[in-house]
């Protein structure tokens, strides 16, 4: 169940909320004040910086993040107001130290491997501004290294695994 889903008062004017149909689905809604509180998911962008060798830049995931261990591309959560794109260079930037600038749409897809928190991911093609430029772990991240897209670290993301396989493939 979505976050928010099982909320009992509203965040508005601290009524009780009831769960009422509408598009189909029972939203939290409140009789009070009419709030109705719909679950949409979050939005994802994922850089993906290749090297003149082909490979892919990963980082493992910090002790307190989801997939903790295991390898990812840089992505986060775009935030509110933030332009998609300027999220993924923001995340090379913050997990791998890299300035990077982004170009077109490699994959877009569904997240669901957190059931609290469904996710769209949106993940593009980066370049890094300086191609001799040596990324170094930085937040949220405990290593980073560059990997042949045919053989990648354990994942901590199952589209993150699709997007490798079609890489390997030179798609
Ligand atoms: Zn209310």
């Amino acid at each position: 169940m979505a976050r928010g889903n099982d909320w009992a008062w509203c965040p508005t004017c601290r009524g009780r909320l009831a769960h009422v149909a509408r598009g189909g689905r029972p939203r939290p809604t409140c009789a009070a004040c009419g709030f109705v509180f719909f679950a949409n998911p979050g939005v994802g962008a994922a850089a993906v910086v290749r090297n003149t060798a082909g490979r892919v830049l990963l980082v493992q995931r910090a002790p307190d993040q989801h997939g903790a261990g295991a390898w990812c591309f840089p992505c986060g959560f775009v935030e509110w107001g933030e332009d998609v794109r300027a999220a993924a260079a923001r995340e090379a930037h913050e997990e791998a130290r890299v300035e990077v600038t982004v170009g077109e749409v490699l994959q877009v897809a569904s997240n669901f491997h957190d059931p609290e928190k469904p996710t769209v991911g949106i993940w593009f093609a980066a370049e890094l501004v300086d191609p001799q430029a040596t990324p170094v772990a930085g937040d949220d991240a405990v290593a980073v290294g560059w990997f042949d897209p045919s053989e990648p670290p354990p994942l901590a993301f199952p589209t993150d695994a699709t997007l490798l396989a079609r890489l390997a493939r030179g798609g």
